[in-house]
């Protein structure tokens, strides 16, 4: 096996080939592609078992916002670890579900006074699917069974989440499992056309959207859409105004909006819930990924009072029946309580605004490159697409941006920056100097 990055451990990674099937992966392609054994965190650093350090542009697949082996973090989960690491949350609860739940409320204004618990981004998109059709039921209209999605869009890979995922790489093999969801057109600004604004493209997405939902919505239960950046298909943005369109259909045909902010929320993309740039809440808010700090696997759903009323009766089957065992786990919560007081303590929010400025100056380079087009930044997340991107783009530009010590996985050819919140000036310079150097090395092949 030819390497780039020769190593002093090939046991662990032929061990690891030969044990752990890797997510997300074509497995063959590590014949040529080496695994990287990473050993330790450090703030926005990566560091593998020859010392070398990678930025984490990409956040540990979205989830990580103040670093790697934060001190306050670690601190609270070892605090937490001594007193109770877990109970089964049916018929008990405990502290840090309680502060957790009460401090997200808070956060939607009491607009969304309810949480339900799981462990990962798809059951958090299955949970607001099933509530929304069983609140249907339970309201007598049983007929309301049907989804609708954003064309492109990503809720998550599980049979039930991928009716709503309209990648076919990731669904076709499994097409004859699932009940696929109703698509309509996308509002991504770069649909743009001659002389229309990232609004135009929005109300000709919102016309297209009322003229499904004026046809369809006595069957329709629910509309899932990400707020303000579709980032699985390639971080695609649209205008905030999509949303409140969007909200005001819904409330007009009487379907339910479910906002996915499992990776634009917590900060992510300038706000701490993308929906508060539209000044909207949905019916449903499902949050995971960064809502831990990137520590421990945890999700939820934020909802209404009149949804969960629905719910509340003497009648057992009326109730919302859905679990899973890890639901509410006390290190868990502890963890994004403890990523929430960072919010806190160092206004988070406003402090990455200068910080988002700073990497959009720092990419001006990038935005110059004669190969680069639709530069565009929406709080954290900045991206561009690589116009005529060579065969096998992505992964080439993986294994070149990781020789510049940055780690960066591009969707297709849109490269993108999703960093922790932690960034100095130095890693900033890095971040934009190792993304062009990887860019020109890709494109010279
Ligand atoms: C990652 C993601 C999911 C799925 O979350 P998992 O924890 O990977 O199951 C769902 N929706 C969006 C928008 C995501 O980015």
């Amino acid at each position: 096996m030819s390497s780039p990055h020769p190593r002093s451990s090939p046991s662990l990674l032929q061990r690891s080939l030969a044990s752990v099937w890797h997510p997300c992966t074509q497995m063959k392609t590590h014949e040529r592609l080496p695994l990287v054994p990473i050993v330790r965190g450090e703030g926005p650093w990566l560091i593998d078992d020859q010392g070398r350090r990678y930025l984490d542009g990409v956040s540990s697949w979205w989830v990580n916002l103040f670093g790697h082996c934060h001190p306050h973090i670690n601190a609270r989960i070892v605090e937490q670890l001594g007193r109770l690491e877990h109970v089964m949350l049916a018929g008990f609860t405990h502290e840090p579900v309680v502060q957790l739940s009460e401090k997200l409320t808070a956060l939607t204004g009491h607009a969304l006074g309810h949480a339900f618990y799981a462990s990962d981004g798809a059951s958090a998109t299955e949970i607001a699917l099933k509530m929304s059709v069983h609140f249907w039921r339970n309201s007598g209209q049983p007929q309301k069974t049907r989804f609708l999605c954003l064309e492109g869009s990503y809720h998550g890979e599980t049979v039930g989440a991928l009716a709503v995922t309209d990648i076919a790489l990731f669904r076709e093999a499994y097409a004859p499992l699932v009940r696929f969801a109703d698509t309509v057109p996308s509002p991504d600004a770069r649909h743009a056309m001659q002389g229309e604004s990232a609004r135009d493209v929005a109300l000709r997405a919102a016309a297209a959207l009322e003229q499904v939902l004026a046809e369809r919505h006595h069957e329709m239960a629910a509309f899932i859409v990400e707020p303000l950046v579709q980032c699985a298909t390639g971080m695609a943005m649209h205008d905030p105004e999509y949303l409140r369109r969007a909200r005001a259909l819904c409330d007009r045909y009487g379907v339910h909006l479910v906002a996915d902010e499992i990776a634009v929320g917590c900060g992510r993309t300038g706000s701490f819930f993308a929906c508060e740039q539209a000044g909207i809440w949905p019916d449903f808010l499902c949050l995971s990924k960064g809502i831990s700090g990137g520590y421990l696997p945890l999700s939820l759903v934020l909802t209404s009072d009149a949804i969960y009323d629905a719910f509340y009766d003497d009648e057992v089957a009326r109730g919302f029946l859905h679990s899973h065992s890890y639901t509410g786990n006390p290190l868990a919560c502890t963890a994004a309580l403890a990523t929430l007081e960072l919010f806190e303590q160092g206004d988070v929010v406003a402090a990455n605004q200068s910080l988002a400025e700073k990497l959009l100056a720092a990419a001006q380079p990038i935005a110059a490159h004669p190969r680069v087009q639709h530069l565009r930044q929406r709080g954290m997340i900045l991206a561009f697409d690589v116009m005529d991107a060579p065969p096998g783009f992505a992964r080439n530009y993986f294994q070149s941006a990781m020789e510049q010590g940055l780690l960066l996985r591009p969707i297709g050819n849109t490269v993108y920056w999703m960093p922790p919140y932690v960034l100095d000036d130095a890693a900033v310079a890095h971040l934009a100097a190792a993304t062009l150097a990887a860019l020109d090395d890709t494109l010279r092949g």
